[in-house]
């Protein structure tokens, strides 16, 4: 007997069903907007789309999906690859192939950057461009500076890194500089023409040295799109555009979609504008809104309403901080899902405490039968797990962090990676600045003599070549011109060449760091990941598009199939989902940020970040109010302490949605009064009238 597929969409409720059967099989899709709560299934139902169509008969070579991260967009075709595989497998026999990767999935920023490969000789660009990681940018930008002379005798002038700020909102918002300028930052107003002047410069130091930045793969794309000759002949690679988590999108990216697909053709997009949190990204709820009717022809909406993730306690604390909002976010989320009592608000004397807190009841859950992996810590800035790391690896906790300094920040890595990038793109000057600086003996002066030669010479290994280096750089020198020259010959092996990059680098982080035995251990690993890749190129563009975000820990980072916990700023946490979540640090001054509490948008900003943070968990929330925390400030003021108190967005009329927790200090209850833990814990009442 024929064994009958067991039927994968039968799970979906009718909403759902409607958003994965809309218009399938239809010559001309219409364009489909699904606007739900949290934890109401869009990604997974945007995944059984994708299966629906492939089985439907569209070609997944044509199918593209943007997500918010390269995680997002893996784990987004694996469940669409685990429909397919329960359809097909009965039909075609046991070892039926599901699709395991979508050959178009990815960000925004990573779809561009492959994109702009392929149409590079169209558009004028070098196709040997080299991609900048926001660090790179920001020293360009200061080097272009210094060079237009906006530095020493303009002192007040913004630093690098808001300049850079200044001209990404510009690039995303697509809205005039004197416009970003009043809205987002007032205090740099009187410095606009000079802005002009250093965006000009930096736009064609861009150009000259053949590099992008992360906004020029959105902005070149964009500009594709709309063009009356390639915007439809990218638009026609693709029968179906489908994008998570459109509340995060900016207007640049709205306008991608528009200039490829102007009739909304086989556009679906999902996304909830209670969970907007990239605003400082240029990002903007308004896509959302005006999705309906941007197209040539009007867009069906679907709403959701049935939350499958959470409890119904902590979808009661979620829906009453959200129904607190200036703006109306008008949906009603409900579930069936038992509670297993409230969420918890711990009060804590200071972060010390918290941390030790948080260590102890992660691994009572985990006795509780809860892995650590089912377990994720959250907070407001990377900074803030500080605290709790320490606490971690003092316990043998293996963890995870996401979100925080990444990879890509270590030096070590960066000065492999420019080694490739110079030999991939010579003119990179930041790059090749950084790598000459490694020869002993050759410093800024020198490094900037052969940059020149290089950018004169037509081609660049000839003129590493004939350089000449001083007398006693001269063995270290020849070194790397060997290195170069294979590098710059074409036809080599792609991930041999790195094993030559790390062999040459080795010696010369010996020389630089006292570490130098655990940042090998770091450039083993990026050269592992190297034999994931094709070739330089995309090895280069995906590792600076979305970098590995687990910092590897000095302790030696957790293997991949070993139970580890996470820990995550909320903005990475997007989309995710937990058995427990700890928030930490919910006080005023964390959340709301003490950054962004110039303007009601910016707190209501900071409002959705706790909502998002609250939507992750599934079973069990707390959020933890340490008494006093730390803070970093700006180097005149020094860091301090400084009392807090909870969160303003949990108002006394909130509190009966929490049960209150106070922990006044474990050693001492410890050492005093050996008690049970839930005697200990629930000292409720007092926590009562001492917080109000
Ligand atoms: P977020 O807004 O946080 O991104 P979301 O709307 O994308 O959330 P999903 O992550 O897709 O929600 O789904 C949340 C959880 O609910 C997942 O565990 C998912 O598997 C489950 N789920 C979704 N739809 C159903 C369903 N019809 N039946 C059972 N479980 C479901
Ligand atoms: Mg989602």
């Amino acid at each position: 007997a024929v064994p009958v597929p067991d039927d994968p969409f039968a799970s979906l409720n009718a909403e759902q069903r409607a958003a994965v059967e809309h218009d399938v099989g239809a010559a001309a899709p219409r364009p489909l907007l699904v606007v739900a709560g949290a934890g109401s299934g869009k990604t997974n139902t945007l995944a059984h789309r994708v299966a629906r169509l492939i089985l439907a008969g569209a070609d997944p070579q044509r199918l593209l999906l943007l997500t918010f991260s390269r995680r997002a967009a893996n784990e987004m075709t694996q469940r669409a690859g685990n429909v397919l595989h329960r359809v097909l497998q009965p039909i075609v026999g046991g070892g039926g192939q599901g699709i395991t990767t979508l050959p178009w999935a990815g960000t925004f920023h990573s779809i561009g950057a492959r994109l702009l490969r392929e149409f590079a000789g169209r558009i004028g660009l070098d196709e040997s461009f080299t991609i900048h990681d926001r660090g790179d940018s920001e020293d360009l930008m200061g080097m272009v500076r210094h060079e237009i002379g906006l530095t020493g005798t303009q002192k007040r002038f913004p630093l690098k890194g808001t300049c850079l700020s200044i001209y990404s909102r510009v690039v995303n918002s697509r809205d005039p500089l004197g416009v970003v300028l009043q809205s987002t930052f007032p205090w740099c107003c009187e410095w606009e023409d000079e802005l002009k002047r250093l965006f000009g410069a930096y736009v064609d130091a861009k150009q000259e040295q053949n590099v992008l930045d992360y906004d020029d793969l959105l902005l070149f794309w964009a500009e594709m799109a709309s063009d009356p000759e390639l915007g439809p002949e990218i638009g026609a690679l693709f029968d179906h555009v489908l994008v998570d988590e459109y509340q995060d999108t900016n207007r640049l990216q709205a306008a991608i979609i528009t200039g490829m697909k102007p009739d909304g053709q086989g556009v679906m997009v999902v996304g909830d504008d209670a969970q907007s949190i990239y605003s400082f990204r240029g990002a903007t709820v308004r896509n959302i809104l005006d999705f309906p009717g941007q197209f040539s022809q009007p867009a069906e909406l679907i709403t959701l309403e049935r939350n499958y993730r959470s409890t119904q306690p902590i979808l009661a604390a979620s829906n009453a901080l959200i129904a607190a909002a200036l703006e109306r976010h008008a949906k009603t989320l409900w579930t069936d899902k038992a509670a297993t009592g409230l969420p918890q608000l711990v009060l804590i004397p200071d972060e010390a405490e918290q941390a030790r807190w948080v260590c102890r009841r992660i691994l009572e859950q985990r006795e509780a039968g809860i892995k650590l992996t089912q377990q994720a810590v959250l907070f407001r800035a990377a900074s803030h797990s500080a605290a709790l790391e320490l606490e971690l690896m003092r316990r043998n906790i293996p963890f995870v962090k996401f979100g925080g300094l990444k990879f890509l920040e270590a030096s070590h890595i960066k000065d492999v990676l420019a080694v490739l990038r110079f030999a991939q793109n010579p003119n990179g000057r930041m790059a090749g600045f950084r790598v000459l600086q490694l020869i002993p003996g050759i410093g800024p002066a020198t490094a900037t003599r052969l940059l020149d030669a290089v950018a004169e010479a037509p081609e660049a290994l000839a003129a590493v070549e004939a350089f000449e280096v001083p007398a006693r750089s001269r063995g270290d020198w020849d070194a790397f011109v060997t290195l170069y020259r294979h590098l710059r010959t074409p036809g080599l092996r792609w991930p041999a060449d790195i094993e030559l990059v790390k062999n040459w680098y080795l010696p010369h982080l010996e020389r630089l760091h006292d570490d130098a035995q655990a940042r090998a251990a770091d450039v083993e690993q990026l050269a592992q990941l190297a034999g994931g890749h094709g070739s330089r190129e995309t090895f280069l563009a995906e590792i600076t598009l979305d970098p590995p975000e687990a910092t590897s820990d000095r302790a030696g980072p957790p293997l991949l199939d070993e139970d580890y916990l996470i820990l995550s700023t909320i903005h990475s946490s997007k989309g995710q989902e937990w058995t427990s979540v700890h928030v930490l640090n919910v006080v005023d001054g964390c959340i709301p940020s003490d950054m962004s509490t110039g303007s009601a948008e910016d707190i209501e900003e900071e409002r959705r970040l706790l909502y998002v943070a609250m939507t992750r968990a599934k079973e069990h929330l707390h959020l933890v109010v340490p008494n006093r925390f730390f803070i970093k400030q700006q180097a005149q003021m020094g860091d301090r302490h400084v009392y807090a108190a909870r969160t303003r967005f949990v108002t006394p009329a909130m509190l009966k949605h929490f049960e209150e927790c106070v922990w006044l200090n474990a050693e001492t209850a410890q050492s005093k009064k050996p008690m049970p833990e839930s005697v200990r814990m629930l000292v409720r009442d007092r926590a009562r009238n001492a917080w109000k």
